[in-house]
């Protein structure tokens, strides 16, 4: 994919509100300025992690983590910053122009498919309500006990048996589009619906736009299901039913509830469980779960208490890991499904199961722990088996916790199993494990922090860039890629620049750059001033000192004494002092 412009980052780091993004994971109370709260990145019990609206930042003062509302979205959902910045702009409804630059046709295409969907949806749920046609769905529904306010909220309609939604798009010249969604088939000049004498359920991406269709029978006629191919508006394994509807109940309850069908998804949102989703016939994928990871880390996914459900546990164990979350497992007893269940024995037994749901990594262990037996050889493919799925566990914190937990539901010792579970994980993974798990704040040199202090000054204040070029305190950094940066920035005139520092600055920098955004000097222009004094004049030492050591070495290398080029340095200071005194 091409790369975003920055003034598209920008835009987007701009609208995206750091606090709302950072408050779906972390909760944050209001400090001063600030908000804070117990860091994601580190075990703590007394809030160290701050985020600033205003300056656009978070920090971590416990273990140095820190940056851009992208940044966050990297560390806490492994994401690339492309991806932190694309899921962004569709959250906040910002449209990367590049994509609509590089095939306009592409785009108009897109719409006009987008305008078939929508026009489709709305057909659909113009027969149910209003025609006569629509009256034995209107049955089915209250059958099935949804309720006309649920049935709206999911926008749910009737496809009438004929070729009636293709005469509708063939009014508004949108039959192509529909052919290429799957909603009509056309051959020579006959249109067909794909879709007849089905209660029609519309699967919305995370912005609400309709992109495809499921579609059930009535009565028992096969297939029962029905749903829209794969197209160039949807892939199943990349969306979730009812998340549009349930995505601020996500960020609120900060957990996600995963059924399988349409209709389980729908009964638990009216059940109250109004942060339920469904996975579209799938078994969940690390794209889903990526995408419930923008509104919560807690999902709790459903399986039947059954063979089939047991092992469709197991597999989603990993799923889930690979996606960077633990999950759990909500088993729904047999002979129910989760509609039948909140139904039959009331929203409150639901809730008791949600109560009582299990890290699936912890299922998985018990589970082989149960099949090992007490064999030795047993004991050993369960420990092989359990240390495969850890190497998968990336956060070091979690890690350390399973493992030991692990360890002991096998009853082996817990160093074997933490030493297997490292071999089979990626040399990156494997390396930040090795460290301690509590993380501290790396310690920085004195001009690392003077340079990246004129950085942030330059970011939070506009109007001292011209003053900052003016010093010529970027010609005293050391790190000369740095020196760059700061110069770009300053030359950019009073943009905001906090896309630009998080698109050139290494990871640790960004961290040490986060916190000196956070540092109460900078709270104000008149201490930011007087910091930038102190951060010149020190840079400017700091570069002499190497000049005379380089000189030194220079001359002691071309054979004279050490005396003499010392002497030479010192007669090089003195030339320097009188000329800034001129
Ligand atoms: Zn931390």
């Amino acid at each position: 994919m091409a790369p975003i412009s920055d003034t598209q980052i920008e835009e987007v780091r701009s609208r995206a509100d750091i606090v709302e993004v950072i408050g779906a994971h972390v909760r944050l109370r209001k400090a001063g300025r600030n908000f804070v709260g117990l860091c994601p990145f580190h075990n703590e019990k007394t809030p160290s992690f701050t985020v600033n609206r205003e300056k656009g930042f978070f920090h971590c003062f416990g273990c140095g983590a820190g940056g851009t509302v992208f940044n966050f979205l990297m560390k806490m959902e492994g994401a690339t910053f492309p991806e932190a910045v694309r899921s962004l702009a569709n959250r906040y409804g910002v449209t990367i122009a590049e994509e609509a630059r590089r095939d306009p046709r592409a785009s108009a295409d897109r719409e006009t498919m987008l305008r078939a969907a929508e026009v489709a949806s709305d057909f659909f749920a113009h027969v149910l309500w209003e025609e006569r046609a629509g009256a034995p769905a209107r049955a089915y529904l209250k059958k099935r006990g949804i309720d006309i306010e649920s049935a709206k909220t999911f926008k749910l309609g009737f496809a009438p048996a004929g070729a009636s939604l293709a005469a509708a798009l063939s009014k508004r010249r949108l039959l192509e589009a529909g052919a290429r969604i799957g909603l009509v088939k056309v051959s020579g000049s006959q249109a067909a619906d794909t879709f007849y004498a089905r209660l029609m359920f519309p699967i919305h991406d995370a912005a609400g736009r309709v992109i495809a269709f499921g579609g059930r029978v009535l009565d028992d006629r096969l297939p029962k299901y029905i749903n829209s191919p794969e197209s160039p508006l949807y892939s199943k394994a990349r969306n979730l039913y009812g998340l549009a509807q349930a995505r601020g109940a996500i960020a609120k309850a900060d957990r996600a509830i995963v059924v399988e069908g349409y209709i389980d998804a729908i009964a638990l949102a009216q059940a109250g469980f109004r942060e339920t989703v469904a996975s579209l016939g799938t078994a969940l994928t690390v794209e889903q779960l990526r995408l419930l990871g923008r509104y919560t880390r807690n999902v709790f996914a459903c399986f039947d208490r059954d063979r089939a459900g047991h092992g469709a546990s197991l597999r989603a164990v990993r799923t889930f890991l690979e996606a960077g979350m633990l999950g759990r497992g909500i088993f729904i007893p047999q002979g129910f499904d989760p509609d039948t269940l909140v139904k039959e024995r009331g929203a409150q037994s639901f809730a008791a199961l949600i109560d009582s749901a299990e890290l699936l990594v912890d299922y998985f262990v018990r589970s082989e722990a149960a099949a090992a037996g007490s064999s030795v050889s047993g004991r050993a493919r369960a420990a092989e088996h359990v240390a495969e799925l850890l190497a998968l566990v990336n956060n070091a914190f979690e890690f350390d916790l399973l493992t030991r937990k692990a360890a002991e539901m096998l009853g082996v010792r817990e160093e074997v199993l933490r030493a297997q579970a490292r071999k089979g994980s990626p040399p990156a993974l494997r390396a930040s494990r090795e460290t301690p798990v509590q993380r501290t704040a790396p310690a920085r040199d004195m001009r690392t922090i003077a340079e990246l202090g004129v950085l942030a000054i330059a970011v939070a204040y506009p109007e001292l860039r011209e003053e900052i070029l003016a010093s010529g305190a970027l010609s005293d950094f050391e790190d000369r890629a740095l020196a760059a940066v700061a110069a770009e920035l300053c030359a950019s005139g009073s943009e905001p620049a906090q896309a630009l520092v998080a698109l050139r600055l290494a990871p640790e920098q960004q961290d040490a750059l986060s916190a000196q955004m956070l540092d109460p000097l900078l709270d104000n222009a008149e201490s930011a001033r007087r910091m930038l004094e102190e951060c010149g004049r020190a840079l400017a030492r700091w570069r002499r000192t190497r000049e005379v050591k380089g000189l030194v070495a220079a001359a002691a290398a071309a054979g004279e004494s050490e005396a003499t080029a010392a002497a030479q340095a010192i007669i090089l200071r003195r030339r320097e002092q009188a000329k800034a005194a001129r």
